[in-house]
């Protein structure tokens, strides 16, 4: 998880270099294919319908051109093969359990499409003498523009399908001219099909970037980089009722940070910011999973949510936050506990029920906070929450 603390966020970062490659660093670039999928969807189904548009004119022109028993060979190829094939890629679209295969459902219908009409090509061409393989360079801009396949996929697809064509040329043998001049006009449709993909990505990828950069502005505590009060309150309810679908425990740190006033009357305010600064920033360091979360709770309060963490791992982590903290050794000559920067941390466990409150799980860690500051501030306290179902446990 990105923490933002001490850096500059990774999506400005990436922003700044301009990924003329079109890729991002690991962890952003999966971020960025999955939402992509989301974002390709309505690209998909307006590719199906141009697609079906393109089979049905291409279908009634054979009609009107040529002799039937050639026109029930290609129909065939057409609605028996290359049509459901289509239709199925959609589907994929529309179904959620599915949507994780999109990409690869768009490279199959792109592939058979394309190797489709090479064939009713060269069935058209040395059947009924005609040749129009301007189909397949409208079925080529149609995969560059429409479809929403990734740059390097598409060349991929479109690389693939032209040496098919020219493979499929030679061996049944097509004139050489017509290899030539068509080859010529369907590498140069793939060369400006190319070159547009290329810039609707780059300005894909800036989008999501840009997105993001905003989302973190919103959801991020402008000092300290991590989750704000807000992202807290509205994630912090969700997560509870996961646990409670899942039947699992969910542990709340309280932290405070000890005699921050008089840091902050010895040292100066910023002096005080650069101090929360680096607490959050060892707090992040104990709150890594996907689910976890750390937030700024108030001025200098911080709050953590561990999920599915049992209690005696729950003690450690709030332990080691407490420690973490003090053995950055920031000196406070007024503080009276300690020569350093200490915090005192309440933690409460629960395992949520239906019925129960988040809140009563944060009012569980505060009061924890308010024993450990009344037993002497610098030290961790652990409670059990009323809505403890497993008291053992602890
Ligand atoms: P205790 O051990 O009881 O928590 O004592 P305390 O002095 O930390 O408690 P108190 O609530 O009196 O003081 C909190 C201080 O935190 C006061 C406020 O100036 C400071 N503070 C709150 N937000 C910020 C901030 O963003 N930057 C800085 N530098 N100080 C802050
Ligand atoms: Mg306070
Ligand atoms: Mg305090």
């Amino acid at each position: 998880m990105f923490t933002g603390i001490n850096e500059s966020s990774p999506f400005a970062r990436e922003l700044r270099g301009r990924f003329p490659f079109l890729k991002f660093s690991p962890e952003i670039e999966r971020e960025f294919i999955a939402s992509y999928r989301r974002l390709i969807l309505p690209r998909v189904r307006i590719a199906l319908v141009t697609a079906f548009i393109l089979i049905i004119t291409f279908d009634v022109m054979d009609r009107l051109l040529h002799p039937l028993h050639m026109v029930s060979l290609t129909s065939l190829v057409r609605f028996g093969i290359i049509f459901p094939v289509l239709l199925l890629g959609g589907l994929v679209s529309f179904i959620k359990a599915l949507r994780a295969y999109i990409m690869p459902a768009i490279v199959v219908s792109v592939l058979v499409a394309g190797l489709g009409t090479i064939y009713i090509f060269l069935i058209n061409y040395h059947f009924a003498f005609h040749v129009r393989y301007e189909s397949l360079i409208l079925t080529t801009a149609v995969v560059y523009f429409l479809t929403g396949l990734l740059f390097k996929t598409t060349i991929i697809c479109c690389g693939t399908v032209m040496a098919a064509y020219l493979a499929g040329c030679v061996v049944t043998g097509v004139d050489s001219p017509l290899i030539i001049s068509s080859g010529i006009f369907l590498f140069l449709m793939n060369i400006v099909g190319a070159g547009g993909c290329y810039l609707i990505e780059r300005a894909t990828r800036a989008n999501y970037l840009q997105r993001r950069i905003l989302q973190d502005l919103a959801e991020r505590d402008g000092l300290t980089g991590i989750f704000n009060r807000h992202t807290f309150d509205v994630s912090y309810p969700r997560l509870w009722r996961q646990a409670a679908r899942d039947g699992k425990i969910v542990a709340v740190m309280m932290v405070d940070v000890d005699h921050f006033k008089p840091f902050n009357d010895t040292y100066g305010h910023l002096e005080g910011d650069v101090c929360l600064k680096r607490i959050a920033e060892v707090l992040a360091g104990f709150v890594r999973r996907p689910l976890d979360m750390v937030a700024r709770y108030g001025g200098e309060e911080f709050i953590a949510v561990w999920y599915d963490t049992d209690a005696d791992r729950a003690r450690e982590l709030s332990e080691q936050c407490r420690a973490g903290v003090e053995s950055l050794g920031i000196s406070h000559a007024t503080s009276g506990v300690s020569e350093f920067v200490t915090v005192s941390a309440g933690t409460a466990i629960a395992v949520p029920r239906r019925q129960d409150r988040p809140e009563d799980l944060l009012r569980a860690a505060d009061t924890a906070l308010y024993e450990a500051k009344g037993r002497g501030r610098n030290r961790a306290v652990i409670a059990a929450s009323p809505q403890q179902q497993r008291p053992e446990s602890l």
